[in-house]
């Protein structure tokens, strides 16, 4: 099923995403993250994509595939594009087709400063157009609430984001975000520059301080004081940090879902335990 087909219905979209198993982990762990998170029923899976596309001799097309094959749920291959030719990209095509996947996030990638970038796609809808041109898949592309951090201006940011639907994004999941009214005002500025695509928001739960602020670092998400507020006082204490993390993600989401968001992506960070809290505790709210 193509996942554009989720929205509409007036229900929120519920999605996971995992990341293939890490050098040193066995496609069995991905199998027994994959039996309990299927067991949650969310509505697709989404599977990220590292440089090369492959950690530990288990790709993100792999991992894909058994999500559709084998679980019988819906599933998504994040793909990029800046170290990668048309030629390369022809060839996940082919890989693609073979094995049914239907749903594509399109992606540019970061730039690491060590890797020139190759030439063929400069930005993530480059790359929709792409392929657009030669298979039918359902793209999504990324949105960030904040602004990309590298663009110019914020307006700038969501005239590019129009491009990328322009180009095919038939569906948007942001970055991650700790404070609702951000997305609410992307989400304002999107719909009066006709970006009219379903747009998921983007919910990482804090379960772990340091990880957290690594990937705040990283994406220049704004912490509200109550947010800081719990990681100065529970940041030492794993367990009260990651139930006060599952409680201020259900929060967001309770609050989201009132506001009517289109859909919720769960980061899951692999982490069945955190995403079966987080499924209980707002499953009545979702599923309305
Ligand atoms: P783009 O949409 O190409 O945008 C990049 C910059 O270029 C922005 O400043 C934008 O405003 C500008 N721009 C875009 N189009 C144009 C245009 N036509 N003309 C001029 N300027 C333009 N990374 C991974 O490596 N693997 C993953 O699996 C992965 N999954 C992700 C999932 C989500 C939900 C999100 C939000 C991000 C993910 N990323 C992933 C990170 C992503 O690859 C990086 O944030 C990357 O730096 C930007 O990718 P993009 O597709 O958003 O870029």
């Amino acid at each position: 099923m193509k996942t554009r087909e989720l929205f509409g219905s007036g229900k929120t979209v519920f999605s996971f995403e995992i990341f293939p198993p890490k050098k040193d982990g066995s496609i069995e762990t991905i199998y027994k993250t994959l039996d309990e998170l299927t067991d949650l029923h969310p509505d697709f899976i989404s599977v990220t994509y590292g440089a090369g596309g492959t950690a530990a001799g288990c790709s993100t097309r792999e991992i894909v595939s058994v999500i559709k094959e084998k679980y019988h749920t819906e599933s998504m291959a994040h793909l990029t594009c800046v170290n990668s030719t048309t030629a390369d990209i022809d060839s996940i095509i082919a890989e693609f087709q073979q094995y049914g996947i239907e749903n594509v996030l399109a992606l540019r990638g970061d730039i690491n400063p060590d890797v020139p970038p190759k030439h063929d796609f400069r930005y993530a809808s480059d790359l929709i157009e792409y392929m657009k041109q030669r298979a039918s898949f359902c793209f999504s592309g990324a949105c960030y609430p904040e602004g990309y951090p590298e663009s110019p201006s914020f307006d700038k940011d969501i005239e590019n984001l129009k491009r990328k639907v322009d180009a095919g994004a038939e569906h948007l999941m942001s970055q991650l975000f700790f404070d609702n009214s951000q997305f609410y005002r992307f989400l304002e500025k999107a719909r009066s520059a006709g970006i009219d695509v379903p747009i998921e928001a983007g919910i990482m739960p804090c379960v772990n301080a340091k990880s957290i602020q690594r990937m705040v670092g990283l994406c220049g998400a704004s912490l509200p004081p109550k947010f800081t507020k719990i990681i100065a006082r529970f940041g030492d204490n794993p367990d009260a940090m990651r139930d006060a993390g599952i409680a201020y993600a259900n929060e967001q989401i309770i609050d989201l879902v009132s506001n009517g968001v289109d859909g919720i992506h769960l980061y899951t960070m692999n982490n069945p335990y955190v995403a079966r809290k987080i499924s209980e505790a707002v499953q009545s709210v979702i599923r309305i």
